[in-house]
C-alpha cells in the first residue's frame, strides 16, 4: 500500500521521469539541449529561473513569489508586462550585477534604468542565446468594455532559445492567433488564472494548436490544474507537468 501510494505520488509529481529534483525549498527540472543542460526553477505564479549555457535567467521576478536571497544573481532579466504580480523593481535592483542585461516590455519603458525594450515581434541575440518577443494580450476576457486586462501591444511573451531548444513564456495572454501560429516549441509555459488570463479550455485550445513538447501551465491561481489534464489527456505528443506555480 505505502509503495504504491509512492509510486503514484512520484507518478503525479514527476519523479518518475527522473527530471526532477529540489534545489533549496524550490523544485528544478531539466531538459537537455545540444549545448548542455538547461535547468527550470519553478519560484511561484509568474516568476521562473532558468539556467542556460551557465547563464542564469531570472523572468519576472518578484519577491513576494519566493525568496530570492538563496538564488543567484542574474546575468539575464526578462520582463513580460509592468503588472505588480511581474515587475518588481526592488528585487530587479536585487539581483542585478554588473553586466547584468535586462528586457523588458514597451509598458515598463522608464520603469528600469538600463533596460532594453523589446517589441512585441522584436527579435535579439543577447549573451548567445536568441531572444523573440509575442504579442502577450487579451481578446476576451476584459475588465471593463472594451478594456482588456492586457491591452495588445503592452506585454510580451518570450521565446528563449538555449541550445536547440525553444523556451515559451507566455506572460498575461490569452490563445491569440500569434501564439497559436508558433512551431518548433519545446516548453511552453502557458498563464491560466482567471479572469486575468486563460480558462483551461483556452490553454488545452493553444497547446493543440501549436503543440509543445512539454506545457507546464503557470500564473493558475485557483483555476483547477486537473482540468486541463483531463482537456488534453488525449494529446499524447504533450506531456503537461503541474508544478508549484499557483
Ligand atoms: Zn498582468
Ligand atoms: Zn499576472
Amino acid at each position: 500500500m505505502i509503495i504504491k501510494l509512492a509510486f503514484i505520488c512520484m507518478a503525479i509529481f514527476g519523479f518518475a521521469a527522473g527530471s526532477s529534483a529540489k534545489s533549496g525549498s524550490l523544485q528544478t527540472d531539466t531538459l537537455a539541449s545540444n549545448n548542455g543542460n538547461l535547468e527550470m526553477t519553478f519560484v511561484g505564479h509568474g516568476s521562473l529561473m532558468f539556467k542556460c549555457q551557465d547563464k542564469i535567467i531570472h523572468i519576472d521576478p518578484v519577491s513576494r513569489e519566493g525568496d530570492y536571497s538563496k538564488l543567484p544573481k542574474a546575468d539575464l532579466i526578462l520582463v513580460t508586462h509592468e503588472h505588480g504580480d511581474h515587475l518588481d523593481t526592488d528585487l530587479i535592483e536585487q539581483l542585478r550585477k554588473p553586466g547584468t542585461v535586462i528586457i523588458v516590455s514597451a509598458s515598463c519603458a522608464n520603469r528600469v534604468p538600463g533596460a532594453i525594450i523589446m517589441k512585441n515581434g522584436d527579435n535579439r541575440d543577447v549573451l548567445g542565446m536568441n531572444i523573440k518577443a509575442v504579442p502577450a494580450y487579451n481578446i476576451i476576457h476584459m475588465r471593463s468594455e472594451n478594456n482588456p486586462y492586457h491591452p495588445k501591444g503592452n506585454g510580451n511573451g518570450y521565446i528563449i532559445r538555449c541550445g536547440d531548444k525553444n523556451i515559451y513564456v507566455a506572460g498575461d495572454t490569452e490563445n491569440t492567433p500569434e501564439m497559436k501560429a508558433l512551431t518548433h516549441i519545446d516548453v511552453a509555459f502557458l498563464p491560466m488564472n482567471l479572469p486575468y488570463t486563460m480558462t483551461p479550455e483556452m490553454v488545452a485550445d493553444a497547446a493543440k494548436a501549436f503543440k509543445p513538447a512539454i506545457l507546464y501551465p503557470y500564473h493558475y491561481g485557483n483555476t483547477d490544474t486537473q482540468k486541463l489534464l483531463e482537456l488534453l489527456k488525449s494529446e499524447k505528443q504533450i506531456e503537461v507537468r503541474i508544478r508549484d506555480l499557483q
